[in-house]
């Protein structure tokens, strides 16, 4: 048998978790939100510690994602290709900003070498970032995978500005939650 399709899903709760209306002006509302969304996503059982958000030049949210790796049998269902992918769904436009636009990805944690590399590809000006690599690696068991070593530095040299340890600390604590919950998604 061959399957030809994959369909991916946010969990329900996403529509009543998040206000779609709403403006996130800056750097932490936007993080914040991704906080939110991944420790949502421990406490209701339907993926990994990871929440992500895209926003545009407005600051009106676009997409948000989370972790479904597990419940999608998937391992590319991390939070941040969650994000593009339904973002670029809902603008009809697989890199979201060559309309001219400004785009900003905010996740959780800093994002693993496949999540990286779909950041330079997605159209975002901005990647906006909670907790660090390590403290993923401190705290669970994941595997954050292999950067490039001035991996900020190649992101910059895309057009994609960085911004890191923004809420670090709420960020990190959803980490070390579910580090001892001996959950494993
Ligand atoms: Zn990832």
């Amino acid at each position: 048998m061959i399957y030809a399709q994959v369909h991916l899903t946010l969990p329900a709760w996403v529509h009543e978790a998040v206000d779609a209306n709403a403006v996130y002006p800056d750097d932490a509302a936007k993080v914040g939100l991704a906080i939110r969304l991944s420790a949502d996503n421990v406490d209701l059982a339907t993926g990994g510690p990871f929440g992500a958000a895209v926003f545009d030049g407005e600051h009106r949210l676009i997409a948000v994602g989370v972790n479904r790796v597990v419940p999608h049998t998937c391992s590319v269902a991390h939070a941040e290709m969650m994000a593009y992918m339904t973002a670029q769904q809902r603008l009809q436009r697989f890199r979201l900003n060559e309309d001219g636009g400004s785009f900003s990805l905010a996740t959780s944690s800093q994002p693993c070498c496949q999540c990286y590399g779909a950041t330079v590809w997605a159209g975002v000006n901005e990647l906006l970032i909670g907790a660090r690599a390590e403290d993923v690696e401190e705290l669970t068991e994941f595997d954050e995978g292999p950067l490039p070593a001035d991996w900020v530095g190649e992101l910059e040299k895309r057009g994609i500005a960085v911004r890191r340890d923004i809420l670090r600390d709420e960020a990190r604590d959803v980490l070390r939650r579910y580090g001892e919950s001996g959950t494993h998604y």
